[in-house]
């Protein structure tokens, strides 16, 4: 039967009803989407030897006649072995297989077949256990680079295997090619039936090569492409035209003054949220830079332009934090703010809904809980989340959602991303850098230490405490044997130092499986000065504010990624005291070491981001898929880089050419990039 992109997995010879179910838990429901299912790595199956010859610590591909009719015998229930002698010209060999009684019939005296395996055993006693075995002349599986699929219960990698193939034999030509020829030649790229036929059964190792840089050019191409086009169809969207008081006074209500990059980015969101086209605005800076303070100018102009502000948090503990420091600041120009969280239940929630809705709220401070169906607006206009990185682009989108008109969004991050990546991760917004530091903060210390100084970090640990100072203790486990042995568990460890190390401290835990309640009732302890030592898991990378805290110890450090590190050493340094940061860590490795080190010579995050970046790729930044971008199936961002920047020139190139992607010989391009981004159609309407 002829097959067609289109045609569902079931028309294929070997799928029935059940197995056509399996492959939909892969989302695989046609032949076309087989063709885009690529493999996850690939066996090299070609190496041909001999008896003889074979090396004794890798499997190849041997010519063998069987020289005696299969034996079957049944060791034991479950147990089932199938044994023969087979030969070729330079000796002979016992082959075993287990559990695979059906092989009693299917090898034949006299026949040829070839096996794939490791031959074992001295001459004279050469054995071959399990190997892959076909008939010579039809063989499938072996001979081959083989791909290997990402597989689940109920199918088999030499069934997607032999789908794959059958598809990319018959239809691999039918793709339509969506890479303009220019394009193709200026970047050394393959055509789009090579790519399909080789990423599939590479002819090999050039043609699989090649096929593969095409097709993850391709993927990187267009979600380059798709963003620069959320990003222009905002631009010609209508937003609400903020005013835009004298600067002074907003400058007026702070106990400060605010640095020169500070002003920048409150000057941007001024002319963004001037321009009459809704604002999409990332601002970033590093932990302590003051974002806070720019979030507020917002909500500021929002207020003085007649419209309701939403500021979303991560945590109720950040949320509370914000209503803490913004709430009493903004009221003296007449702003009246209120918090929603998990917390606010009953009447306060209900009256809090009813001031929103009724416009008597200019404010809202809040978590996930601002998402609520409850939550209705009179007249919403700006839209801000904190620490984007914990919020996908859809919760963005749902929050913006509950305005009646477009409103600006203005995304506050400290994940200092290098720009390479901040294109992609944040390809549709427009970004404010924040590259100065309030004056008067004395950069943190920072050492690395090994095991061997552990009790003289104990004895720093009191001489702080004993000063008044508050320490942080991080973890990279909560309980012992995860992760990996040898780790610091929170949990055990908290009891460590409570029981043995600092019988006289007072010693608090918090970790990620706690129940945010829970959490927040232990932070709010820290940094009321109830405890003097925090154990805890990274969750208090994030945000938390507690000037009192001058010391940051972290444990197996090497463990964490160094932009992680920074976050959590950002925890401390926040008020008039020395800080210090105390990494422990007693690996052997002498690049870990070094990378370490690079954080006592630097508190510059961005520095730190790229030099993260070079030493372990880009999966820190991509560890979470929070990130809201569609999922890649071939682009590892972690490996491609170098394609990366490629990708995004040619995109650059070509979208200078032809902005919508209107042109005709274009359309094949704009339908991929709409598939791409299909999880966030409404974003392309
Ligand atoms: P982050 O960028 O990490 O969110 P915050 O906004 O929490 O930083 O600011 C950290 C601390 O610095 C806060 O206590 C804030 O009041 C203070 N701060 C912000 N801007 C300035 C400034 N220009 N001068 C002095 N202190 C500032
Ligand atoms: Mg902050």
């Amino acid at each position: 039967m002829e097959l067609h992109l289109d045609t569902p997995v079931e028309a294929l010879p070997g799928v029935g009803p059940a197995r056509a179910g399996h492959l939909a838990r892969l989302g695989l429901a046609t032949v076309g989407d087989l063709l885009g299912y690529f493999p996850r790595d690939y066996e090299d199956r070609r190496a041909g030897s001999t008896i003889a010859a074979a090396p004794p610590d890798r499997p190849v591909c041997l010519t063998l006649m069987a020289a005696e009719p299969p034996r079957l015998s049944r060791i034991r229930k479950g147990l089932e072995l199938v044994k023969l002698r087979m030969v070729d010209d330079t000796g002979s060999l016992n082959v075993t297989f287990f559990n695979q009684s059906y092989l009693k019939e299917a090898l034949h005296p006299g026949e040829y077949y070839i096996c794939y395996g490791t031959v074992e055993g001295p001459p004279g006693r050469r054995q071959m256990t399990n190997p892959v075995c076909e008939p010579a002349g039809r063989a499938r599986f072996t001979g081959c680079i083989l791909p290997v699929y990402p597989l689940t219960r109920g199918i088999s990698n030499n069934l997607l295997a032999g789908l794959t193939r059958r598809c990319a034999e018959a239809c691999a030509g039918q793709v339509e090619e969506a890479l303009p020829p220019e394009l193709r030649h200026r970047y050394e790229l393959a055509g789009v039936e090579f790519a399909y036929r080789n990423i599939h059964m590479p002819a090999d190792e050039q043609a699989l090569e090649s096929a593969r840089r095409r097709l993850i050019f391709e993927e990187l191409f267009q979600l380059t492409c798709g963003m620069a086009l959320l990003r222009s169809r905002r631009d010609r969207a209508r937003g609400i035209r903020f005013s835009t008081p004298p600067v002074e006074h907003f400058l007026a209500l702070l106990p400060f003054a605010l640095t020169g990059a500070q002003r920048r980015a409150m000057a941007e969101i001024a002319a963004d949220t001037a321009s009459g086209a809704p604002m999409n605005r990332l601002v970033q800076g590093d932990v302590g830079s003051g974002k806070t303070m720019v979030a507020a100018y917002g909500a500021w102009l929002a207020a003085a332009s007649g419209v309701q502000c939403a500021l979303m948090a991560p945590t109720e503990l950040l949320a509370e934090q914000h209503m803490r420091s913004l709430a009493p600041l903004l009221e003296r120009a007449g702003i009246r703010t209120g918090l929603l969280t998990g917390s606010v239940k009953g009447r306060a929630r209900r009256q809090l809904y009813a001031a929103l809705e009724a416009g008597e709220l200019d404010l809202v401070i809040g978590t996930h809980a601002l998402l609520s169906e409850g939550v209705c607006f009179r007249e919403l206009g700006l839209v801000i989340t904190d620490e984007q990185h914990r919020f996908g682009v859809a919760q963005r989108a749902r929050l913006a959602a509950k305005a009646r008109q477009t409103p600006h969004v203005l995304v506050l991050s400290a994940t200092p991303i290098p720009r390479t990546l901040a294109l992609i991760i944040y390809g549709d917004l427009d970004v404010s850098v924040i590259d100065e530091l309030p004056p008067g903060r004395t950069p943190v210390e920072t050492y690395v230490v090994g095991e061997d100084k552990r009790q003289r970090m104990y004895g720093f640990v009191r001489k702080l405490v004993g000063e008044g100072r508050q320490v942080y203790v991080v973890c990279p486990a909560v309980e012992e044997g995860e992760g990996g042995d040898g780790l610091k568990a929170a949990v055990a460890y908290a009891e460590t130092l409570r029981a043995e190390v600092f019988p006289e401290l007072r010693v608090g835990l918090v970790h990620g499986k706690m129940k945010s309640r829970d959490k927040d009732a232990v932070m709010s302890r820290f940094a009321a000065g109830e405890l003097d030592v925090l154990v805890s898991t990274t969750v208090i990378e994030v945000g938390v504010d507690v000037p009192n805290a001058a010391l940051m110890v972290v444990e197996n450090a090497d463990r964490f990624g160094l932009s992680q590190l920074h976050q959590l050493r950002g925890r401390v340094g926040r008020g008039k005291h020395q800080s210090y940061c105390v990494l422990v860590s007693d690996t052997r490795s002498a690049a870990s070491r070094e990378r370490l080190r690079v954080l006592s010579k630097t508190t510059d995050g961005f520095k730190i981001a790229e030099e993260d970046l070079k030493l372990r790729g880009p999966g820190d930044f991509f560890g979470q898929r929070q990130h809201g971008l569609p999922q890649l199936s071939i682009a590892d961002l972690a490996g491609d880089m170098r394609v990366l920047k490629q990708a995004q020139q040619a995109a650059e190139e070509l979208l200078a050419a032809d902005p919508g992607l209107t042109r005709p010989e274009h359309a094949p391009l704009l339908e991929r990039v709409r598939r791409l981004f299909a999880e966030h159609g409404e974003m392309f309407n």
